[in-house]
């Protein structure tokens, strides 16, 4: 069987580092916020090109503290609203409720799966005060078009990076706008990811920092004062000594699916199949590879049959889940093609090239 994504594989090389690095925390005596995190704070903001960077305990809290930051510093009220696009995975749309603000749901385009910048402007009002774009799959979303909204409407701007650790968004394209903050997820699958969860805040507002720096530790900026009504959301000093050991690695790995991704499109000749759109410049780190088909039941089961193991990011669009009701009836037509049509094709650096050989094959022959 030819796995989705194959996690032990992708460990493995670093197995021994790893037990060094475990037996050095033990040693040190010391298990949060201690050196790893320090040491990886600076190396992640190094390579996103980013003045601050707050290591926290996953993506979701890493959205939510950003808000919450915000509020601290009298930015966000309750009840701003937030744009967000409408088929993004469920953390993007939780971390804006998570700090009392309100989401509104933009549709993407159906050729990158990312927000379409030509539908924001009409669902801004005057209660609109954040744009969260996501940069769905590892591809950067149309950042300059949306930049340049947020500053006409003088609004925030927050980047969900779960999915695009490398893109050269993390170059800053928002740098001239410093509203802004990017959130990153060390979770397992993600290009860059932990043995458990992790996450990190990436900005240049220093005043957003300092509290965020604050915020993740009990709203403490001196132990046993407290100036925010914080929460405990630490980067975990093991996770972070395994991050110092992957990061190195992160750039020379996203060019190896950028090659997978080059051969699908290249290779893939099949007219039931619908390939991703890419420019194929760095904007893309392909952390999913995502094709579109229109019976994809069947798809998925002929390739299961073959021995290829495909996955669905993802199946039931946010607007249709049980835990939004009052959002069940709204329509969003792109939305729910996307999440009716979409398959995600086994990608990731430790895939060889005889798997992506047969994977090609075997679609062809579909
Ligand atoms: C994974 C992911 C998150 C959440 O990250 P966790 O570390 O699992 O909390 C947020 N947004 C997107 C787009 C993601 O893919």
């Amino acid at each position: 069987m030819i796995s989705f994504l194959d996690l032990k594989k992708i460990n493995e090389p670093y197995e021994t580092a790893f037990q060094e690095k475990l037996k050095a925390v033990l040693d040190s005596g010391w298990y949060i916020l201690g050196k790893e995190v320090e040491t990886f704070e600076k190396a992640f903001a190094e390579y996103c090109n980013s003045k601050y960077c707050i290591g926290v305990a996953n993506g979701l809290d890493a959205l939510t503290l950003i808000f919450k930051g915000y509020i601290a510093l009298g930015k966000l009220q309750k009840g701003d609203e937030v744009i967000v696009p409408a088929n993004t995975y469920i953390a993007s749309i939780l971390a804006i409720l998570q700090a009392d603000l309100v989401p509104v749901l933009v549709e993407p385009r159906l050729e990158t799966y990312n927000i379409n910048p030509d539908l924001v402007e009409e669902k801004i009002t005057s209660k609109t005060k954040a744009i969260l774009a996501v940069h769905l799959y590892g591809q950067l979303a149309e950042m300059e078009k949306v930049n340049e909204i947020a500053l006409k409407h003088d609004l925030i701007l927050v980047e969900d990076c779960a999915q695009s650790h490398g893109t050269i968004n993390n170059k800053q394209l928002t740098i001239n706008n410093l509203k802004s903050a990017a959130a990153f997820s060390f979770y397992p699958g993600k290009n860059l990811g932990c043995l458990g969860d992790g996450g990190a805040i990436t900005t240049n507002d220093a005043e957003l920092a300092k509290v965020l720096f604050s915020l993740r530790n009990y709203g403490s900026e001196k132990k046993y004062e407290n100036k925010y009504i914080g929460v405990n959301s630490r980067l975990d000093e093991l996770q972070a000594g395994f991050l110092n050991l992957k990061l190195p690695n992160l750039d020379t790995d996203n060019q190896k699916r950028r090659n997978i991704a080059k051969r699908y499109l290249a290779e893939i000749k099949n007219e039931k199949i619908e390939l991703p759109f890419w420019d194929f410049s760095n904007n893309h780190v392909f952390h999913l590879f995502v094709i579109r088909t229109k019976n994809r039941g069947n798809l998925q089961e002929y390739l299961t049959q073959h021995n290829i193991q495909t996955l669905i990011h993802y199946p039931i669009p946010p607007h249709k889940q049980k835990a939004f009701v009052k959002w069940n009836n709204l329509s969003f037509p792109i939305t729910e093609k996307i999440h009716n049509e979409v398959l995600s094709l086994p990608m990731s650096p430790v895939l060889t090239a005889s798997e992506v050989e047969f994977i090609i094959e075997v679609l062809n022959q579909y």
